[in-house]
């Protein structure tokens, strides 16, 4: 262990998705291995930023943040180190040096593993420090980790992503789509489970695909069943891809005891024409049929997507083709996002002239359709009584315990007089369902 380094302060500042909050609980567990303390943003020795580049905006915020921390006073160990990682670090590398002169060191989305020694250089030489590995390598998997709890885990089986979709820039910053050994993926399930870890949920940009890379081609389907004999309690798994979701895997998926009755199905969009424009290999009617076999199925269900409103030349007849299979599709929950222009994807080249007040309303619309699915699908659970995996407390209110259903709603719970958060957090209590609300649901403990 490198002695300059020891007794540090470190913060870690995480953007974007559940894959860059796994890889910040990599870089958490390799700093802390260099006998590293936690810090806040003003005042740590260290700080790494793990960044996201889906959205143009996500950019400007980031570099403004970067910017700022010129005016901060120094921190303990005299002087402040900042290291940028993730999306932006992977695309933009050493470019990122002449925009950001207080920036001391980039890293990758393949090059995790190097942040320890980078630091140590930078903190004892003063020099600006980089290390970008290209599309192919394949990033390390078994690094020191420090999960943000110690109920739930993410554990990534595919990284990467060779779907192109044109308004997305996943593949030029994260790389071929590459999977986990398969027993690599259940030996660190079983040890979670054995370490009392209560859910796992399996990541990867398109974890439908999960096997075609590897010898023998083990199929995702597989590895849903091989989660019933590794002890853990709860399985979710995300992102699915509708092109990819075939029947052995909604079988898995309905046949499995562990794994739980939600679905993260994106559709972005109900119009043939644009999601052709998005390459997005199926058509609505393919994803009717999928979420149909799988209610088939699966009838207790919970689904939800992803939808974007405004893709340039989206006419309001493709728009209210969306409306319609978002009608048909009943979305328990649906992430809906404006279109956001990406550099460097081929969507960024198309005419995008809609206007925005026009856009804006069809968002407008849409989210009060899925606040209607969503309160449709919370009400059915009414009366019921839950086995719920308590995560913590409201934000709002430490008297309310919050935790999540096995159809992936948030649910609250009064805490009973005389006892505290800390005697549930991390536990599957069984919860009888009072209430209905769009986006969670009101219950008393059994
Ligand atoms: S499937 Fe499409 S949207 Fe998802 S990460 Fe891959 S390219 Fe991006």
């Amino acid at each position: 262990m490198n002695r300059s380094l020891q007794g540090l302060t470190y913060f870690v500042r995480t953007f974007g998705c559940q894959m860059n909050s796994h890889d910040s609980e990599r870089v958490v567990g390799m700093l802390e291995n260099l006998g590293m303390i936690m810090g806040d943003q003003e005042t740590a020795d260290i700080v790494v930023f793990m960044t996201c580049a889906v959205r143009e905006a996500a950019d400007t915020r980031l570099f403004g943040q970067v910017a700022s921390m010129k005016n901060l006073p120094a921190p303990m160990g005299g002087k402040r180190i900042i290291a940028l990682g993730g999306c932006i670090g992977q695309r933009d590398g050493d470019y990122l040096f002449d925009k950001l002169d207080n920036l001391n060191v980039v890293f990758g989305t393949h090059t995790i593993e190097d942040l320890p020694s980078l630091i140590e250089e930078a903190y004892e030489t003063d020099k600006k420090v980089s290390s970008l590995a290209d599309r192919a390598a394949t990033p390390s998997t078994d690094l020191p980790i420090k999960r943000e709890n110690n109920f739930h885990a993410w554990v990534p089986i595919t990284m990467g992503c060779d779907n192109y979709c044109t308004y997305c820039i996943v593949p030029y910053v994260r790389g071929h789509e590459y999977s986990r050994e398969f027993n690599q993926v259940v030996a660190e399930v079983e040890l979670l489970a054995s370490q009392g870890v209560k859910e796992v949920t399996l990541l990867g940009q398109n974890v439908n695909s999960y096997g075609r890379d590897l010898y023998g081609k083990p199929k995702f389907a597989e590895l849903l069943r091989a989660m019933d004999d590794t002890g853990i309690k709860r399985v979710r798994f995300t992102s699915s891809h509708p092109k990819d979701l075939s029947d052995e895997t909604i079988k898995a998926f309905a046949e499995s005891k562990t794994v739980m009755p939600h679905l993260h199905l994106a559709v972005q969009s109900g119009s043939d024409r644009i999601l052709k424009a998005m390459n997005r290999k199926y058509s609505a009617a393919h994803y009717l049929e999928r979420i149909g076999k799988v209610r088939e199925l699966v009838p207790q269900v919970a689904l939800s997507t992803d939808i974007i409103v405004g893709f340039p030349g989206e006419t309001e007849e493709d728009f209210q083709q969306t409306l319609d299979l978002a009608k048909k599709a009943n979305f328990a929950q649906a992430f809906t996002f404006i279109y956001s222009k990406r550099a460097g994807t081929p969507a960024a080249k198309m005419i995008d002239d809609t206007p925005r007040e026009v856009i804006q309303e069809r968002f407008d619309g849409l989210v009060e359709l899925i606040q209607t699915s969503a309160y449709a699908n919370n009400k059915i659970e009414e009366g019921k009584t839950l086995d719920v995996l308590i995560e913590g407390s409201s934000k709002r209110d430490d008297t309310i315990l919050t935790g999540r259903s096995p159809r992936n709603s948030t649910v609250h719970i009064k805490l009973a007089e005389g006892r505290s958060v800390e005697d549930y957090i991390g536990k599957i209590v069984q919860v009888k369902i009072e209430l209905a609300k769009t986006w969670y649901l009101k219950g008393n403990l059994v």
